[in-house]
């Protein structure tokens, strides 16, 4: 908070979200990729400045921040390195806003304060083995019992899975009755029947932990439903469109870092060529820091954000991707180096275009909101 009181503007936020990672995260990225973990003094730095309770509104502790704000610090932290900023936008828009949204009284008072101050990490498990862009086909079970419920299946590519002190998770009462017969359920760590069967090794976000849960007759009690009965599908496409907005600005980050990598290798080569290079990712990153700010102040305006949250995506991702190419190809020899930082930024940014909707599938929901369906 500013010294005379006042809350934060999303621009303070950004400020201070640069000085940390500038001092905490760049200094760590090769800590980052050796040890595939994020440092203890990361998670206890986003803890100290507040940036883990920014969804969560002032009187449960958290600091009520705009979307704008948001995605200026998701931005910023992203720079600093993706898996971080991967590991906040998860904790931020699909684990805090979604209880922010549909919670009880009761559960907000029992899980938002220990989120916001950062003492608790959230995690988002929708997908399966078998059920990735089509959420509707997701096999993990419900029964009722008259304790609660009892929850048995498996659960793939989850962010923070095995960190996290909750998990907002998806399961169906009966896979054949379809997206209606789906329910979110708040799944405390430590809960007997959950485990971690993988940790998962990937193209890129090294440090963001990526992992495949078991439940194997998860007990939980009848206050463990997140929102209405069969509401887990609209509650999981709600936090994945907020998601979005979170996915790109971590995106623009990358987007950006990789244009300094890219202009001082072109300053290096001096070669027209690498010069129109940069200017191409220049002005696309620009395009794309328009969209994801647009798309946050169209949120934060209460109007319909659905497609200003897919162009947003679909650009930020194209542009991390675009640039971080052009930076390992201007960079020549130095860049096609395993541990290079344009490498690095290359292999994060590929991983962006599949979390939270495929390239495709903000396509599809972009065309279908302007073509129609027939
Ligand atoms: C690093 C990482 C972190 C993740 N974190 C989480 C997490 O925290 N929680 C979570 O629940 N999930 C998470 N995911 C899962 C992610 O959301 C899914 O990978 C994504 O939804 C795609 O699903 P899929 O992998 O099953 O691919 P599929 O859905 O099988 O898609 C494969 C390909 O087909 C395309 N495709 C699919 N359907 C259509 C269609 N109808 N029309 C056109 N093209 C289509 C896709 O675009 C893609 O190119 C994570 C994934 C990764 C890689």
């Amino acid at each position: 908070v500013p010294a005379d009181g006042r809350e934060r503007s999303a621009e303070e936020w950004r400020t201070a979200a640069r000085a940390f990672a500038d001092r905490e995260i760049l200094p760590r990225n090769e800590e980052i990729a050796r040890t595939e973990r994020i440092p203890t003094p990361i998670r206890d730095g986003l803890a100290r400045g507040g940036f883990m309770g920014l969804t969560v509104p002032q009187d449960l502790g958290g600091s009520s921040a705009s979307t704008l704000a948001v995605v200026q610090v998701l931005s910023e932290i992203a720079r600093g390195s993706a898996a971080v900023a991967t590991l906040l936008s998860v904790h931020l828009s699909v684990a805090c806003a979604p209880i922010v949204s549909w919670g009880t009284p009761e559960q907000k008072a029992r899980y938002l304060p220990a989120m916001a101050t950062g003492e608790r990490l959230g995690a988002f498990a929708l997908t399966e083995p078998g059920a990735g862009s089509d959420a509707g086909a997701i096999q993990t079970r419900f029964r009722r019992e008259p304790e609660g419920f009892r929850l048995d299946g498996s659960k793939m590519f989850i962010t923070n899975g095995g960190l996290a002190d909750l998990l907002l998770l998806f399961a169906t009462e009966d896979p054949v009755l379809g997206r209606k017969a789906v329910s979110a359920f708040l799944v405390e760590h430590g809960t007997p029947g959950l485990s971690v069967s993988q940790k998962l090794a990937k193209l890129g976000l090294d440090g963001s932990e990526t992992t495949e849960l078991v439940l194997d007759g998860v007990r939980l009690p009848a206050d463990a439903r997140l929102g209405p009965e069969g509401q887990g599908i609209r509650i999981a496409l709600k936090a994945l469109t907020d998601g979005r907005v979170g996915i790109a600005a971590c995106a623009l980050g990358v987007a950006e870092a990789s244009l300094e990598e890219l202009i001082a290798a072109a300053r290096r080569s001096a070669a027209d060529v690498h010069r129109a290079r940069a200017a191409r990712a220049y002005a696309e990153v620009l395009a794309a820091r328009a969209l994801v700010e647009r798309a946050a102040r169209t949120k934060d305006a209460g109007e319909p954000f659905v497609e200003a949250a897919s162009a947003a995506k679909l650009i930020a991702t194209r542009a991390a991707v675009d640039a971080s190419n052009a930076a390992v190809e201007v960079a020549g020899f130095e860049g096609g180096l395993a541990r290079s930082r344009a490498s690095g930024l290359l292999r994060d940014a590929r991983v962006f275009p599949i979390v939270e909707g495929t390239s495709e599938v903000q396509e599809l929901i972009l065309g279908r909101s302007l073509v129609g369906t027939r």
